[in-house]
C-alpha cells in the first residue's frame, strides 16, 4: 500500500510542498503520496483533524502556519530542534501511538547555506535580521556549525536581546536594534529573517554590514531576487545573494528523510521548482 503524508495549514492551497516531495519521490524511488491538507480552526481543531489523519493512516505530516506551536503542543516526543525552536514542523506517526516532533526548517537553511551556497558557517561572522519564529528555529542548527560569532538584530530590539539570551554557549552572540549594529568587520555571512521583503522593504541598516564576498540570504523566496538581495548587489556588486527557496526544499529533505531514511539531493529539485515558478 501507498504509504501517506501531507502537509497542514491555513491557507494551504498555495504550498509548493506537495510538488517537492512528489519530485523527491521520483528521485529516490519511494512510493509515497504527498497532499496539501487544510485545517480551518472555526470547523475542527488542530488535534482532532491530526487524529483523524492518523486513523485514515497517515503516517506523517507537515505543519506550516498558523500551527507551528499547536504541533508542538501535540507531539509526545520532541527533539531537541523542536524544543529549540519552539515550533514543530514536521509530525512522525509511530506504530506505538507516540507521535514525534521535529523542527526541520532551521537545518534546511543551514544546509543550502552550506551545500548549494558552499559556504560553511565555521568561523565565520553572521548577522540575522529578524528575531521572530524562522528565526528562533535557525539558531540551534547554525551554533552547531561553530561561526566566530553571531549578531541579532530586529525591529523590536528587545525580542533580539531575549532571543539571544536563550542559548547557553561560549560562541558570542550579541543583538541589537537596527542602528546599532557594529558594522566595523563587516559580516560574511547576513541573513534576513524579517517579514519586510513580503511587504517589498527592507530592514533600515547600514550598507557597512556587507563586506566584499559577503553572503546575503533571504529567507523569503520568488520568481525575481528579493529587494534585499537587490540591496546587497547594488551596495557590494561582488556579494552572493541566495533566497530561501533552498530552505524550503531543504526543510522537506529533512522530513523526507526522516518519513523514509533516505536523503533526498535538494539542488535539482530547488532547480525544477524555480523553473516552475519562473512560468
Ligand atoms: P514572524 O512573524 O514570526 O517574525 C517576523 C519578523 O520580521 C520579526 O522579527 C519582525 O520584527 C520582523 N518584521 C516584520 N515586518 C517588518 C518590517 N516591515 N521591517 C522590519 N522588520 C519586520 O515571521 P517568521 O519568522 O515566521 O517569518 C519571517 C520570514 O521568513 C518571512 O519572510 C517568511 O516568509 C520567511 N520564512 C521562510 C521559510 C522558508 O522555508 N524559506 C520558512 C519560514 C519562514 P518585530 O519583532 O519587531 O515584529
Amino acid at each position: 500500500m501507498t504509504d501517506k503524508y501531507a502537509v497542514v495549514g491555513y491557507p494551504i492551497a498555495h504550498s509548493k510542498s506537495p510538488l517537492i516531495h512528489r519530485l523527491f519521490a521520483e528521485q529516490t524511488g519511494q512510493d509515497l503520496s504527498y497532499e496539501a491538507i487544510l485545517i480551518d480552526s472555526e470547523e475542527r481543531s488542530f488535534a482532532s483533524a491530526i487524529i483523524e489523519l492518523q486513523q485514515q493512516g497517515y503516517q506523517g505530516v507537515n505543519v506550516t502556519l498558523p500551527y507551528k506551536l499547536d504541533a508542538f503542543e501535540y507531539a509526545t516526543i520532541k527533539t531537541a530542534r523542536a524544543q529549540s525552536a519552539h515550533a514543530v514542523n514536521t509530525l512522525v506517526f509511530q506504530e506505538a501511538g507516540e507521535t514525534v516532533g521535529d523542527n526541520t526548517d532551521g537545518l534546511g537553511l543551514v544546509k543550502d547555506i552550506e551545500q548549494n551556497g558552499q559556504r560553511p558557517f565555521q568561523n565565520q561572522r553572521v548577522l540575522i535580521l529578524g528575531a521572530g519564529g524562522a528565526v528562533q528555529g535557525i539558531l540551534q542548527p547554525l551554533l552547531e556549525r561553530h561561526p566566530a560569532s553571531i549578531h541579532i538584530a530586529n525591529r523590536t530590539a528587545q525580542r533580539a536581546h531575549v532571543l539571544g539570551q536563550r542559548f547557553n554557549t561560549a560562541i558570542p552572540i550579541t543583538a541589537s536594534g537596527w542602528e546599532d549594529i557594529p558594522t566595523e568587520s563587516g559580516y560574511d555571512i547576513i541573513i534576513n529573517g524579517t517579514s519586510a521583503s513580503l511587504e517589498n522593504k527592507l530592514p533600515p541598516i547600514s550598507p557597512k554590514v556587507l563586506k566584499a564576498d559577503s553572503l546575503a540570504y533571504d529567507m523569503m523566496y520568488g520568481a525575481q531576487p528579493t529587494i534585499f538581495m537587490e540591496w546587497a548587489k547594488q551596495h557590494q556588486s561582488q556579494s552572493q545573494v541566495m533566497d530561501g527557496l533552498g530552505m524550503l526544499v531543504g526543510q522537506a529533505a529533512e522530513a523526507f528523510s526522516l518519513w523514509r531514511g533516505v536523503q533526498p539531493e535538494t539542488a535539482p529539485v530547488i532547480a525544477q521548482v524555480r523553473q516552475i515558478m519562473a512560468g
